[in-house]
């Protein structure tokens, strides 16, 4: 499929349109950013691995009945993805406390929550990507309230998934971040990637703090070792799926 022009460039990825006008093509960067872009650097073959973690989830998730945008990789950091314009909002699904939801609210990190917590976030990186409530995010008509609720169905269901899908390679699935899109056909699908990029994904069978780590924390916070941490979740994400088919 020819590549045409270039549609735009985020902090991870470029998109761009193809000669069909229902498909774009999804090219993964080795940047990384954290802290709203304040802190920069690379983290060489993250693309590959987070296109290519990200390509065996989407397909375990639709043979799981989830609608998402996925089409086909044709290259280790390239995904083909169906057309979607991306609501302005982040979806974050909680397990355990950490991160953000730590530091607002005085949670003690790895506090193992009751129930999953589903949260909104203004995708606006001006305003630093606020929390949103339900009234706001009506009231910006960032989302009506039927795709809301639709949208924290999927992505309680997408949860339920990915717990057992981790577990099943020896992780803990923390926190993560989700992104869904509208088709011409106005059907809500799940889009952008799911990678140690967008999820906390701890060890396990590893008690350190540190150490368990196997996402993007060991970058936001110099932990080291990070390609190794995202290379050996691809391993096991690679495992898992084979061991399921
Ligand atoms: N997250 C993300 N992109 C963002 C913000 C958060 O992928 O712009 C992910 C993050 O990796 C974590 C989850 O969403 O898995 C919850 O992040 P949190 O709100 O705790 O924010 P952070 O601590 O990353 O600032």
């Amino acid at each position: 499929m020819s590549v045409n022009t270039k549609l735009y460039e985020g902090k991870a990825k470029i998109l761009y349109s193809t000669e069909d006008p229902e498909i774009f093509l999804a090219d993964f960067k080795d940047d990384a950013t954290a802290f709203n872009a304040q802190k920069r650097g690379t983290i060489s073959g993250k693309g590959t691995i987070n296109c290519s973690i990200s390509s065996k989830l989407f397909l375990e998730l639709e043979l799981s009945g989830i609608k998402t945008h996925y089409i086909d990789s044709p290259a280790p950091n390239q995904m083909l993805v169906k057309a979607v314009k991306i609501l302005p909002i982040e979806v974050v699904v909680r397990n355990i406390a950490a991160g953000s939801l730590c530091q607002q609210t005085g949670l003690q990190l790895g506090t193992v929550l009751k129930r999953p917590l589903v949260e909104f976030y203004y995708k606006n990186d001006q305003l630093g990507d606020p929390l949103l409530t339900l009234e706001r995010l009506l009231l910006l008509e960032l989302a009506t309230e039927e795709q809301v609720r639709l949208i924290t169905h999927l992505a309680l269901q997408v949860n339920d998934f990915l717990i057992g899908f981790f577990e099943g390679c020896g992780i803990t699935l923390v926190d993560f971040k989700l992104e869904f899109g509208v088709n011409s056909q106005q059907q809500i699908l799940l889009a952008d990637e799911i990678s140690p990029d967008t999820c906390r994904l701890w060890d396990a069978t590893e008690n350190d703090p540190n150490l368990r780590v196997m996402d993007k924390d060991r970058f936001r916070r110099d932990l080291g070792n990070v390609e190794n941490a995202y290379q050996e979740v691809l391993q096991r994400v690679l495992k898992a799926v084979d061991a399921n088919n």
